[in-house]
């Protein structure tokens, strides 16, 4: 079982390095920004609630989110492993995370920190709202979103430090190179 908790601020390239990761080991893929938008899309109770969090820069209940992971994790039954994107973002989802693999006899096997200066961030968001026309990628909402990262998601860092599964990478250049060094730290703890 491959288990890989892709981590970093919003903007550092967490979806973009899945789909290679995703590419490369075959395993499972659980966006919780996609789970969210989905349900905003089909206009389902959830996604009304979601949409009300998202559309301010806020993060979505703990219980909620750790429900909604648990019934996509139900649906992987039998499959390679999961690459978990934009989830856990708080202590308190790391730590449900552990427990909720645990009951299946799995654990995280790698944090991967994706690493990149705050004003490429702001940059690389900016552009993509324009490309993409994601409501929350407007500078107003970005900076709130950068806000809640540093002050709720960004002591995972230590969190994983402790659980010895972190892993920097500098998010920083080229996909390919990037995405390289990837594929060396999760190569590096496959094979132990
Ligand atoms: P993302 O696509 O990962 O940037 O997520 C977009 C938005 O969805 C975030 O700004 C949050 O409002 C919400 N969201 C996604 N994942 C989570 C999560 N694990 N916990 C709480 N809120 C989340």
């Amino acid at each position: 079982m491959l288990n890989i908790v892709i981590f970093g601020a919003p903007g550092s390239g967490k979806g973009t390095q899945s789909e290679r990761i995703v590419a490369e080991y075959g395993i499972n893929h659980i966006s919780t920004g996609d789970v969210l938008r989905a349900e905003i899309k089909n206009d389902t109770e959830l996604g009304k609630t979601a949409k009300g969090f998202i559309d301010q820069g806020q993060l979505i209940p703990d219980e909620l989110m750790i429900d909604i992971l648990a019934s996509v994790l139900d649906g992987f039954e039998g499959s390679k492993g999961v690459i978990f994107d934009g989830f856990p973002r708080t202590i308190a989802q790391a730590e449900a995370l552990k427990k909720m693999l645990a009951e299946r006899g799995q654990e995280v096997t790698l944090m991967v920190d994706l690493e990149v200066p705050e004003d490429e961030l702001m940059t690389r968001l900016i552009k993509r709202g324009k490309e993409s026309g994601r409501a929350d990628d407007n500078e107003e909402t970005i900076k709130k979103r950068l806000d809640v990262y540093h002050k709720q998601t960004a002591p995972l860092i230590d969190w994983y430090k402790k659980e010895k599964k972190h892993c920097h990478i500098n998010g920083l250049g080229t996909l390919e190179n990037i995405f390289g060094d990837i594929r060396k730290a999760v190569d590096g703890v496959k094979s132990v």
